[in-house]
């Protein structure tokens, strides 16, 4: 048994019991030494300061773990917002009139900050969000990539001269940043969405109000701590949680906010973009998915498998780009059921504190229900359950890595996200058949194909109705590359030479009269 060496975070651990579930006592001690963190931050940050909500309410935030109650936040509202667009409102006047290579510096300090303070995000992440550590100090490492790659960025924002039709004309386009920016941001990477949105939008001289997850607040606000240690002004970054539909709608009526930026559900999504046309903001919204994850027979059976137990069991399944439906040709289909389940098999369930844990607890009891109705509606229509397919004997929101054979377009497991660690597999005969099941979704995020025929590769590439498509890889997505939906998936792309764009305004500019000496 390990627990995390960071200095914040000291605990004997020799004198505990050996098992996957920690004491109530270790857990404490590591909620207790991230509290007493110079980084950890349990109010709102508006105009550069720490402030609770203006009648006094709080909201609870849980270790899903354990149940353990880790801190309170202020509960907010409308009237927090407004003053947090207020503040983003009157720090963009200076912000974006900084040089880029000032914006850039500031990026710059943030993101060497959060890296050097890896190790007490990470906790933090596990914490109150569940993942392992392992993977929380990688969402660390990912998430702080969009801030150093935004802060190099921020230097290439180029405009353009157009040849002009007339002689004495100069015609040219310059971008600038699109103002006040709304970013509601889910729990399932409280740090990665934050950053992947903040990065981009600060660079190019962007203020933001950001309003996290409730069930993941401490991370943002550890975040937006070292962003103010990083020396970005006050009133850049603002943070506002607590009732998120009020919030909502503060940012969608202010005419101030000119664009929304939001991560999580497609039902939350379709009603922020009817929102949004009140007062005709720009969009981007990343949604979610129904990832097909195509096994060909001809397909080495070792890197499908470690593939497709990557982009599956990531975060117990709870990202919008989790495969959700592993779709394997018939020549393959035994071999692969066979290997696939004994890998799953061996994936360890726990607390995420635990070292060789792999799977933690899903995020909440309603997480847990609804994985329990996929498998009763599936089994209910023919499925088999051959491994897991039940909650974990640990309790709390833990659930068994489950792989489901038999399952057909119809069911629930194949037409919804699951977000969930249950892998269902279904089964095809040619290539076309494949093309047809994956893209029978209203969704079009990510997309795995598994295959060593280079023209397959790309034929099936192109007739994939998705923004991502993984060959023979499961876990696709880095700051360089660019990350967003189509269909419901949603709208524009985030990470990239592209994300910028999503910030920035073009304005055209007809300068007349240029031969007039
Ligand atoms: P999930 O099911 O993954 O939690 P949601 O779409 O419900 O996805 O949540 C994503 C983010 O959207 C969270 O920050 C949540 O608080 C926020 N949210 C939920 N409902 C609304 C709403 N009506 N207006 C604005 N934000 C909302």
């Amino acid at each position: 048994m390990r627990v995390a060496g960071s200095p914040f975070c000291k605990v004997v651990t020799s004198h505990l019991p050996r098992m996957h579930h920690p004491s109530a006592f270790r857990l404490m001690s590591i909620a207790g030494g991230l509290k007493n963190s110079p980084i950890f931050r349990s109010l709102g940050l508006i105009g550069g300061k720490w402030i609770g909500a203006h009648d006094g309410n709080t909201l609870k935030v849980n270790n899903p773990s354990t149940g353990e109650i880790i801190a309170n936040v202020p509960f907010m509202g409308g009237r927090e917002t407004n003053d947090a667009i207020s503040s983003a409102y009157d720090a963009f006047n200076s912000w974006s009139k900084i040089t880029a290579a000032e914006r850039s510096k500031y990026l710059r300090n943030w993101y060497d900050l959060i890296m050097s303070h890896k190790e007490e995000l990470g906790q933090l992440i596990t914490l109150e969000q569940g993942k392992p550590l392992k993977e929380a100090l990688g969402e660390v490492s990912y998430g702080a990539s969009f801030i150093e790659f935004f802060a190099e960025e921020a230097k290439r924002v180029y405009g353009d001269i157009i040849p002009a039709t007339l002689a004495d004309r100069r015609l040219f386009v310059l971008k600038q940043p699109v103002g006040v920016v709304g970013a509601i941001t889910p729990w399932n990477f409280p740090l990665a969405m934050i950053t992947r949105k903040v990065g981009p939008a600060l660079a190019c001289g962007c203020t933001v109000v950001v309003k996290p997850s409730e069930l993941t607040p401490l991370t943002a606000l550890a975040a937006a701590e070292l962003a103010l240690q990083a020396g970005i002004p006050p009133g850049v970054l603002n943070v506002v949680m607590g009732n998120a539909p009020d919030i909502g709608d503060a940012l969608l009526a202010s005419p101030q906010v000119r664009k929304i930026t939001f991560t999580g559900s497609t039902a939350v999504g379709k009603k922020l973009m009817t929102g949004a046309a009140g007062t005709v903001k720009r969009l981007s919204l990343e949604l979610g998915g129904n990832a097909p994850c195509i096994v060909f027979d001809d397909a080495d059976l070792d890197v499908a498998v470690k593939g497709a137990l990557a982009a599956k069991f990531r975060n117990s399944g709870q990202t919008c780009v989790c495969a959700n439906r592993v779709i394997v040709q018939e020549g393959i289909y035994e071999k692969f059921a066979e290997a696939f389940s004994k890998a799953v098999q061996n994936l360890q369930v726990g607390d995420g504190f635990t070292e060789g844990v792999v799977q933690g607890p899903l995020i909440n009891e309603a997480a847990v229900q609804k994985v329990e109705s996929f498998i009763q509606d599936a089994v209910s229509k023919g499925a088999k359950v051959i491994l897991g397919g039940k909650r974990h004997s640990l309790g709390m929101t833990f659930y068994e890595p489950t792989v489901v054979t038999d399952v057909r377009s119809e069911m629930l497991l194949a037409r919804e996200e699951v977000f969930g660690p249950v892998a269902p597999l279904l089964r095809f005969k040619t290539e076309e058949e494949a093309i047809r099941i994956a893209n029978d979704t209203n969704a079009g995020l990510a997309a795995y194909i598994f295959t060593n025929n280079v023209r397959r590769t790309w034929r099936v590439s192109e007739a994939l109705d998705y923004g991502l498509v993984g060959v023979n890889e499961g876990i696709i997505s880095t700051e360089v590359a660019p990350f967003g939906g189509v269909k419901q998936s949603g709208l524009g792309r985030e990470g990239s030479k592209y994300g910028i764009d999503e910030y920035l305004e073009l304005k055209y500019i007809c300068l007349g009269d240029m031969t007039r000496k």
